[in-house]
């Protein structure tokens, strides 16, 4: 009875209309949409098996083979953020007492150990230095001493840190020792060449909200052919039967069998996001998230932010910049950015939680626009906050890359 009324009363409230307030989202994702993004996924829904859908379903699968640089077969996207892609990867690829050797050095790599664990695989990590990439000879010596290793695991853009991965010598290493290399592109994709084929990736997964400023709630994920004969040689059914890669294969290709109702809305906002890619070129985009990012970056170390990755290892599309000196409240300043402002960045990860901030430049937000607007933000905060700097010197030494830009154009 009590509860009864306790829940009638709730239902008699009035509650005014979502209205979020309007963000700049210049963190580690998400990034802000297109705004056809937007106006595509209030587009009327459909069903998920309507022939007029599954067209759609077919092209998003063809413009993803694009951006992942692959004609892998098994291209689509499972429901659920960047995290339900390492997840799925994962459990389908590993089965209990596999041996799953993970480059890690940052908080996303760390994830990866821990989802294998609950995969019931033997997981070696080789742990890195925050701010540094993964030494392909230190996989290599783990490697040997394991003997046989199902897959490597590794992090090409590890948003934690701001670092740039390369992968090709660990490939090189994958192929050599017949393992499988699973990649974390969610930061990069849309923002960097992923260059599945070309580097022989086996498993890779990313999201829809950051470099391709679509909705988050997708996780877009490729499979070799190598990949999908792991999965088919499987001593035993994959464990998480909502992200059974190979069932979902059979619903994004023929013969489309109903598996789960697909996400229509969030797949219109991809569809479009993609096809917006595309449209500017992917070498286009590449070259903007570089430009911004550089621009960003130097405008950030002429005011005192310098970022943790080295100069060699940075990424374009995000940056954990160093709190400056005499800068104690990092909570506070980031609110103020929020509250005054209307632009969201993150905070640091793990160690680096009070030492750090992160800055996404993604997507349809990597624009100078938006880089000359943090920087003045900044400018006016950080005296505030403890850390004094020459009024002005940010936003020159970024507008300085952009002259450089055109000039050399
Ligand atoms: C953001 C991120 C994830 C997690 O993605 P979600 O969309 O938050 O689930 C995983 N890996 C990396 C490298 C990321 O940057």
């Amino acid at each position: 009875m009590t509860a009864a009324s306790t829940a009638t009363a709730s239902a008699s409230a009035v509650y005014a209309p979502v209205e979020p307030p309007e963000r700049l989202l210049m963190g580690p994702g998400p990034s802000n949409p297109h705004p056809a993004v937007l106006r595509a996924a209030a587009a009327p829904v459909l069903g998920h098996l309507d022939p007029a859908y599954l067209a759609i379903l077919g092209e998003t699968a063809d413009m993803l083979r694009q951006v992942f640089g692959t004609s892998n077969a098994l291209t689509l996207a499972v429901p659920g953020t960047g995290f339900s892609g390492m997840e799925a990867s994962l459990c389908n690829l590993l089965e209990p007492d596999d041996t799953f050797l993970v480059g890690a050095a940052g908080f996303f790599g760390a994830k990866m150990a821990e989802i294998g664990a609950r995969c019931g695989a033997n997981v070696t990590t080789v742990a890195g230095e925050w701010g540094q990439p993964i030494s392909a000879d230190a996989l290599r010596s783990a490697a040997r001493e394991l003997g046989q290793v199902k897959a490597i695991a590794i992090v090409l853009a590890e948003t934690s840190t701001g670092v740039r991965q390369p992968l090709a010598e660990i490939a090189a290493l994958a192929h050599e020792i017949g393992a499988l290399l699973v990649v974390d592109a969610v930061t990069a994709l849309g923002g960097m060449p992923i260059l599945v084929d070309e580097l022989g990736l086996d498993a890779v997964y990313s999201c829809t909200q950051k470099c391709l400023g679509a909705l988050p709630g997708l996780a877009p994920i490729t499979l070799s052919a190598r990949a999908v004969q792991a999965i088919e040689a499987r001593k035993q059914p994959v464990q998480s039967w909502y992200l059974d890669l190979l069932a979902l294969q059979r619903y994004w290709n023929p013969p489309h069998a109903y598996h789960h109702t697909s996400n229509v809305s969030l797949v219109y906002a991809l569809h479009t996001a993609l096809r917006l890619t595309l449209a500017e070129g992917l070498d286009a985009r590449y070259a903007r998230h570089a430009l911004n990012g550089t621009a960003l970056q130097a405008g950030a170390a002429a005011i005192g932010m310098l970022p943790l990755a080295g100069p060699e290892h940075q990424l374009p599309m995000v940056a954990a910049l160093r709190v400056p000196d005499g800068v104690s409240d990092v909570v506070g300043l980031r609110r103020a950015l929020l509250e005054e402002d209307g632009i969201e960045i993150g905070g640091g990860l793990g160690d680096y939680a009070s030492k750090v901030w992160r800055v996404g430049i993604m997507g349809y937000n990597a624009e100078r626009r938006n880089i000359l607007r943090l920087l003045s933000a900044f400018e006016r905060l950080l005296p505030r906050f403890g850390h004094t700097l020459t009024a002005g010197a940010g936003v020159a030494a970024a507008e300085n890359v952009y002259a450089g830009q055109s000039a050399g154009a």
